[in-house]
């Protein structure tokens, strides 16, 4: 299997035990969600995806439709004028907190349902054109057309009565733009959008890429936009929790009531993750765990970031069916992720090519990097000799490492 996608099998299979928490039940219809349902989703800036799990399995995407309908905000209004309407600042509070900002009357943020609601009212048109202006940026997100799931989107619409009084007092206060029921209406419709987590990590992917979909092409909304975006995620995202999740976490995210988070690594990675039992706060405990997981062993805590960002790929040679890939710098999982994405496309090329990766020049190797490396070297051997140029000895084959205990290694690596 490939290395990047065996990572993410086992982060898998280690939480699939966890059974904590329970599905969302004040929506009728989010109660009939199977809470067995698990999948695990990566996609790369370069728009390599990988998947685990039930990562195919479709759910509506509730609250995690939130910060993509701000970004099309913000695209079309500009944040100044966003920002008359609804703040930035965490409110600490749960997501269907009423709590607006005393003297201008704004929801704290973009991420609780007040805000939400104020956001979606901004996007133009009658509640139909809105909509569907809303529907097709989701969908310029996740490379793919979306559909709707009527039965929760009735469901919600029959129970949303707390929904219909943040808007109204929203209304009150002069900030929101539509029809309360109307707007009402749209945001109801927005969060029955159904998805996948692959489609949530091609969501975030896009985020990461500073609006350009790595998959199509496409640009969906400008950088300044996806940055705004991803600010808010990071302070507001994970509702009441969001503190506590900046620290140990460390990624931008987004959860909704249906059991989907997406996490956004900057420049890197867009991840998704669904599975459908909640903790107290609304957030999937599964996901939860497991992004915290994925955050540590991968590295990619926006705080505790020292790796450099960019390629280590100096140059890749060809001279009669041998490739030799130069590396520079520190190798971290993003990196490791691209140099595997490299050799396992080299190998496809010809058969039983040599690939030659020089680490001469590689300064320090994380742990997950070795492994990635390793695997894939090990994965290719029937059909491609992959030699590493070691001098440091910072990546062994498999063979030659048994004497290296765990600890070893990793010291070797820092
Ligand atoms: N549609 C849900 C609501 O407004 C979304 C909540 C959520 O996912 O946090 O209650």
């Amino acid at each position: 299997m490939e290395p990047v996608t065996v990572v993410l099998a086992e982060l898998v299979e280690r939480h699939r035990a966890d059974t904590a928490g329970d599905v969302a039940r004040y929506i009728p219809e989010l109660a009939r969600a199977d809470p067995h349902a698990f999948g695990l989703a990566m996609v790369s800036v370069q728009g390599h995806a990988y998947q685990a799990g039930d990562a195919a399995a479709a759910f509506t995407i509730q609250s995690v439709s939130k910060p993509f309908v701000y970004s099309l905000a913000l695209s079309e209004l500009g944040l100044a004028e966003v920002a008359r309407r609804v703040g930035f600042e965490p409110s600490g509070e749960p997501f269907n907190a009423i709590s607006l900002e005393a003297g201008t009357g704004r929801p704290a943020n973009p991420l609780i349902n007040a805000g939400a609601i104020v956001t979606t009212a901004l996007i133009g048109g009658d509640g139909e054109a809105a909509f569907e202006r809303i529907r097709d940026t989701l969908s310029g997100f996740a490379g793919r057309r979306l559909t709707v799931d009527e039965d929760v989107y009735r469901s919600e619409a029959a129970t949303g009565d707390r929904n219909r009084a943040l808007a109204y007092l929203t209304l009150s206060q002069g900030v929101l733009e539509r029809p309360a029921q109307q707007a009402c209406d749209v945001y109801f419709r927005q969060c029955a959008i159904e998805v996948t987590a692959v489609d949530l990590a091609v969501m975030g992917a896009t985020l990461a890429n500073g609006g350009r979909n790595p998959v199509t092409g496409r640009r969906v909304v400008d950088a300044d936009a996806a940055g705004a975006t991803l600010s808010v995620m990071a302070t507001c995202g994970m509702y009441d929790h969001s503190g506590e999740w900046m620290l140990r976490v460390g990624l931008p995210a987004k959860s909704g009531v249906g059991g989907g988070v997406c996490a956004v690594s900057p420049g890197q990675f867009g991840v998704g993750v669904f599975s459908p039992p909640l903790d107290p706060q609304g957030n999937s405990v599964r996901a939860s765990a497991v992004l915290r997981e994925l955050s540590a062993e991968l590295g990619l805590h926006v705080l505790r970031h020292t790796e450099r960002a960019r390629s280590p790929l100096q140059a890749v040679r060809t001279d009669h069916g041998a490739h030799h890939l130069e590396l520079l710098g520190d190798l971290g999982f993003a990196a490791a992720e691209e140099i595997v994405h490299c050799v396992r496309r080299l190998a496809r090329d010809q058969p039983r090519p040599l690939v030659t990766v020089d680490l001469s020049h590689v300064t320090a190797v994380r742990p997950i990097a070795r492994r990635l490396l390793a695997d894939c070297a090990a994965g290719l051997r029937a059909r491609t000799t992959v030699r590493f140029v070691d001098p440091a000895g910072l990546v062994r084959r498999p063979s030659t490492d048994r004497s290296d205990t765990p600890g070893e290694r990793a010291e070797r690596a820092e």
